[in-house]
């Protein structure tokens, strides 16, 4: 039963041949059985999965259907649940039961979802390993020792290990899409204002936007049906039409025109995932599909542009958690200024307050031209090479990462490091495009994904590609031994 995908559970639910209760129940145990291992899972709600369950079958009894309907997924730690811990994987919110739900998880429990539990991530979605969280690192269900990537690293752990068929995430610079090659995951990364971010924690609000991990596109499709839409609680919500993105999947590719930057393969990259790369283009060629090369000249300029947004961003987000309203409060405090600094000095991992620093830093009066303003204009830049590149092409593919999952602690010394990894996902953040990761081929046993980038609102089209990709090779069909 934990092999199926959303899509054959849910033919499964329309025939009768399982109830979403029986369904919940083997998926709960299979969790308590194997996450131990993996660690994906910050907290489990086995009471309102059962709960929401049971609504689901009786909804159907009733005569209803719909591809969600009793479905089982988990919310990454950052969506708001109503009276549920939402930690963001932080010791500062480990207290902290949400008093309402983000839009995300309430469009989602109307389409009649059952919520498994919230999963593990980077502590306040920051970093690309999911090692940094208070509740302790992710481990990736193809090697054990290495990380699931991250910030989403929990979701995709567990959906990668077969504990659930999908669950949601977040993408600020590559948090979906990174960790769905990392653990041969199809990773969706909606346009910015696609999905609302109404009560999702915020690390960096001009970046941050909600999608899915699935494990193929067919299932990223249904899930961003129900989560897309216009959210008057969010005011850079889009209010666009909500295309039917399943109907969309078995559009032809004969004539699409794929852009491949020639900047995606220098220095930094592994040569055998290149190569891997290349046989994806192969393979989309000969479903019709025509190669052209381009260029994204200011590319270069991303990786630092976005370490001082991002962190800028998120000094100003975090300025909230002063241990007066939200979470963490030092014990017995001397004065107010000790209670703050106290507080936020206990509550905070080291990266989450290197980040504050160095976005505090970038904002202050004497360097805010020389940084913030600076990386502004060069977001602009990276946004113009991006609206020429698709005036040519309607799709640009290149790799989702440098190189495959790195072990564990392997760069817990050089954040640097690190955020160099970022170098192919965080471009489409500071554009707001949406981006698609899916799985690719292997390299040393660990799993490779191919990034597909689209102008604003074509997420039907990533999908489109994607499930057509998905119906000529099996990479993406592939299971962790041991799960
Ligand atoms: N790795 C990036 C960072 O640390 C992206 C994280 C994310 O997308 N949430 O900021």
């Amino acid at each position: 039963m934990h092999h199926m995908t959303l899509a054959e559970i849910a033919r499964g639910l329309a025939d009768k041949m399982f109830s979403s209760e029986e369904l919940t129940k083997v998926l709960l145990a299979r969790i308590i059985q194997l996450d131990p291992q993996i660690n994906s899972f910050i907290s489990l709600t086995e009471e309102l999965a059962l709960k929401q369950a049971k609504a689901a079958d009786a909804r159907r009894a009733n005569g209803e259907s719909g591809a969600l309907l009793g479905a089982p997924i988990a919310h990454k730690d950052l969506f708001c649940t109503r009276g549920i811990r939402t930690s963001s994987a932080s010791k500062m919110l480990d207290n902290f039961k949400a008093p309402y739900d983000a839009t995300v998880v309430a469009k989602l429990a109307a389409a009649g979802t059952v919520t498994l539990g919230k999963t593990n991530m980077d502590e306040f979605a920051m970093g690309s390993a999911s090692d940094s969280s208070w509740y302790g690192a992710v481990k990736n269900p193809w090697n054990l020792e290495h990380v699931p990537g991250g910030s989403s690293g929990g979701s995709a752990a567990a959906v990668a290990a077969r504990l659930l068929p999908a669950a949601t995430a977040t993408d600020t610079g590559g948090s979906i899409r990174q960790p769905a090659a990392f653990t041969n995951l199809t990773g969706l990364k909606p346009t910015y204002g696609r999905v609302s971010r109404w009560g999702i924690i915020a690390y960096a609000s001009s970046l941050d936007q909600a999608g899915a991990v699935a494990r193929t596109a067919e299932d990223c499709a249904i899930l961003l049906q129900d989560m897309a839409g216009f959210d008057p609680n969010d005011s850079t919500s889009i209010d666009e039409p909500v295309p039917d993105y399943s109907a969309g999947l078995n559009g032809s590719l004969q004539g699409l025109r794929i852009g491949v930057p020639k900047e995606y393969f220098g220095a930094g990259l592994d040569p055998r995932i290149a190569e891997l790369i290349h046989d994806s283009v192969k393979e989309l060629e000969k479903l019709g599909a025509v190669i052209k090369q381009i260029s994204l000249p200011n590319m270069q300029h991303a990786i630092p542009a976005y370490y001082v947004i991002a962190p800028a961003e998120a000094s100003s987000n975090l300025s909230r958690f002063d241990g007066v309203r939200f979470g963490y409060r030092c014990e017995e405090p001397k004065n107010l200024t000790d209670l703050y600094k106290r507080s936020r000095g206990e509550g905070f991992g080291s990266e989450v307050q290197r980040r504050i620093m160095v976005g505090a830093y970038a904002l202050s009066a004497g360097y805010y031209d020389a940084y913030y303003l600076k990386a502004q204009k060069i977001r602009r830049l990276i946004k113009n090479d991006f609206m020429a590149a698709f005036n040519e092409v309607d799709i640009i593919l290149g790799p989702t990462t440098p190189n495959p999952a790195w072990k564990i602690g392997d760069k817990s010394s050089d954040p640097v490091a690190a955020y160099l990894e970022d170098v192919y996902t965080i471009t489409a953040n500071l554009a707001g495009l949406p981006g698609l990761s899916m799985p690719a081929g292997f390299v040393d046993g660990l799993p490779v994904g191919v990034q597909l980038l689209a102008p604003y609102f074509q997420e039907g089209r990533l999908l489109n590609v994607a499930h057509q990709y998905q119906l000529n090779t099996d990479w993406h069909t592939r299971t962790p031994t041991g799960f």
